[in-house]
């Protein structure tokens, strides 16, 4: 339902779940968040309002680190518990993703990864595309071109973030019928479902068009078709009133 990804100088888990309270507005269900330290992703997340997983991470750390993503989710497939919460991990915990949407053809692959042997550790239609990420990542390439393959697979409605344990700088994400903006900062950059995500820090913003990934690291943002091909987003600067 909401999500945020931040990579740059600041700590990520500040930005993240603050732009996750940010977004709180829209309803939710559950809240996580994934950060990336030492070549590992740290992630929890929890069923319930957002102070529940604070409250985790407050009893069991995460350690700091500059690059990170975080969901609210409205479960469409799969009970609201902390299983189905998003971040969703690949089969060897190098990938972590979030997802708003629906991804109509996720028991077709379901079924491609299982019959491969990747075992599922929750309900939802998107934890495949985590699985499938991971299974391009390994394969070769990078988290982008990862990101358009996985894509090109894909049927439904969709907004994903997702980052790579190997590739701390980087967070690529991507739409389809399902909202996301980059927020344009100086030694950072931002992702997010909606403008509140990062509002606090940047009024520079990106609007995405349909089926489109984009890669944010500290200093630059590139924007590309879900086939490799350079694309651009639509800047523009938001002008509204935070005091809201
Ligand atoms: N369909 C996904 C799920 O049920 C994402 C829901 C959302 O947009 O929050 O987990």
């Amino acid at each position: 339902c909401g999500i945020v990804g931040y990579v740059g100088d600041k700590q990520a888990q500040g930005v993240v779940i603050e732009g996750l309270r940010r977004l709180e507005y829209r309803g939710y269900d559950s809240a996580g968040i994934a950060l990336i330290e030492a070549g590992t992703v740290h992630s929890d997340k929890r069923a319930g309002k957002l102070a529940n997983l604070e409250k985790a991470i407050g009893e069991r750390p995460l350690p700091e680190s500059t690059t990170g993503i975080g969901h609210t989710r409205w479960a469409t497939h799969g009970a609201p518990n902390d299983q189905n919460a998003h971040p969703h991990l690949g089969r060897r915990d190098r990938v972590a993703l979030v997802h708003n949407g629906i991804i109509e053809n996720y028991a077709t692959l379901r079924a491609e990864l299982e019959a491969e042997g990747h075992e599922m550790r929750s309900e939802t239609d998107t934890e495949i595309a985590a699985h499938l990420l991971e299974r391009e990542l390994d394969a070769g390439g990078d988290l982008t071109t990862a990101m358009q393959a996985v894509c090109r697979r894909l049927e439904g409605a969709f907004t994903l973030v997702a980052v790579d344990a190997q590739d701390p700088d980087r967070v690529v994400a991507a739409r389809r019928n399902s909202p996301l903006v980059v927020g344009l900062g100086q030694g950072e950059n931002f992702l997010g479902s909606d403008v509140a995500a990062f509002i606090e820090h940047t009024r520079d913003a990106l609007e995405l068009g349909q089926d489109q990934v984009v890669t944010i690291t500290r200093e630059g943002v590139t924007v590309t078709g879900f086939d490799g091909s350079p694309a651009e987003g639509k800047p523009y600067h938001v002008d509204w009133d935070l005091s809201a």
